[in-house]
């Protein structure tokens, strides 16, 4: 097998939500065929992909049959279990491959990934008892962050700790959590919080022949854990914004990755970066990249996967993404009415509070800061 993919190709997606809805447009775009692995039927990426298997991710007869039909797998969200990769990666390539996945899976891991490349996080600790959470208390000190290790998103298995007398309580609801996965170890981390002065993310993307291109650093505003906006370009010093490219291009090098891979970071008040966590595959924080710059991630990631070369990712206008949650997506009128923004709708059916059912990106003039 060739390692680059030409037009005419079929690329595996697994995950059917936006990202991958995207992502197959960009596709489509380049002249390849998409083929969605999803487990609910009609997610969004369903109505633009060019086929789609509806199936469980251990399915196997399902996963050989989706193999049989494609040329390379990626991903549109990181929890895809160990056993699928490696299934699909018996035929075709995955990219990004399991080493990306299997450190995205896991903080302990992640934060280990960062230390290594020489990238600061916010001092933590493992946790697996009540015992080790006392101690790492100690260790981190309050106000502090109980995360689990695994499975945790939008903020879903996070648990501030303010005093140390709440160790209990906070180990209590963890692990009574019927939806986190109590069986990985370790089962947790307790992470130090970070007075942050901004939340700052960069995307790098690195093609089969191991060219690195990034997009600038962009800033985002969480509400109830959940990405608000994203502003491009983040309001922080030169030096800070080299800092965290410089972060970004180091992961994807210590990755070989073959994608893309958004890091998230604290920029706190002396200028310095903390990595938060990262994501090998694209990213809420990219969508500005559709409109306001040259290329867009869903394009890089496609470019990177199939071997052509990564495109410039320079910006030509600044942006303001807001995500559209619930009911919001029947208030875009006035988006629509302003020629600067541009409206993107998911197609879900079901306008769940909190859900992300579409994003609106507002362009102005470019400035360089
Ligand atoms: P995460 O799921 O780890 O990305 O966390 C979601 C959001 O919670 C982050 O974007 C921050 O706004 C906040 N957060 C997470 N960890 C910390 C921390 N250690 N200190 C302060 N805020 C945090």
């Amino acid at each position: 097998m060739t390692e680059r993919i030409d037009p005419g190709g079929t690329i595996g997606i697994l995950g059917g939500g936006q990202l991958g809805r995207l992502l197959a447009l960009a596709a489509a775009k380049l002249g390849y065929h998409t083929h969605v692995f999803c487990s609910e039927t009609g997610c969004p990426a369903s109505f633009v992909a060019t086929h789609n298997t509806c199936a469980s991710y251990d399915d196997h007869n399902a996963l050989d049959a989706f193999a049989g039909q494609i040329d390379v797998a990626t991903f549109e969200f990181e929890n895809v279990p160990a056993q699928t990769v490696a299934r699909i990666a018996d035929a075709v390539p995955v990219r990004p491959s399991w080493k990306a996945l299997e450190i995205a899976q896991d903080r302990a891991k992640e934060k280990a990934f960062f230390a290594d490349i020489g990238a600061a996080t916010a001092p933590w600790r493992p946790v697996h008892s009540l015992d080790e959470l006392a101690a790492a208390l100690r260790a981190v000190d309050t106000p502090a962050i109980l995360k689990t290790a695994r499975l945790g998103y939008d903020g879903k298995g996070q648990i501030l700790i303010e005093n140390a007398t709440d160790a209990a309580s906070a180990w209590s609801q963890l692990t009574n959590d019927q939806t986190l996965d109590s069986s990985a170890a370790p089962f947790a981390v307790l992470e130090g919080f970070v007075k942050f002065t901004s939340e700052i993310s960069v995307i790098a993307a690195r093609g089969l022949d191991g060219q690195t291109q990034c997009f600038e650093p962009v800033e985002n505003v969480h509400k109830n854990h959940v990405l608000h906006t994203t502003t491009a370009p983040a309001n922080i010093s030169s030096a800070t914004a080299k800092t965290a490219v410089g972060i970004a291009e180091r992961a994807a090098e210590a990755l070989n990755l073959v994608g893309i891979v958004a890091v998230e970071m604290f920029v706190t008040s002396y200028g310095g970066v903390l990595v938060n966590e990262m994501a090998p595959r694209p990213h809420n924080s990219g969508h500005w990249t559709l409109d306001a710059c040259q290329t867009d991630q869903f394009t890089q990631l496609i470019r990177a996967i199939c071997g052509l070369p990564l495109a410039e990712p320079l910006r030509h206008s600044n942006a303001v993404m807001t995500n559209l949650l619930g009911e919001g997506i029947n208030n875009v009128d006035e988006y629509y009415a302003d020629p600067a923004c541009h409206v993107y709708v998911y197609g879900k059916s079901d306008a769940r509070p909190g859900r992300k059912m579409g994003h609106v990106t507002r362009l102005s003039a470019r400035t360089n800061t």
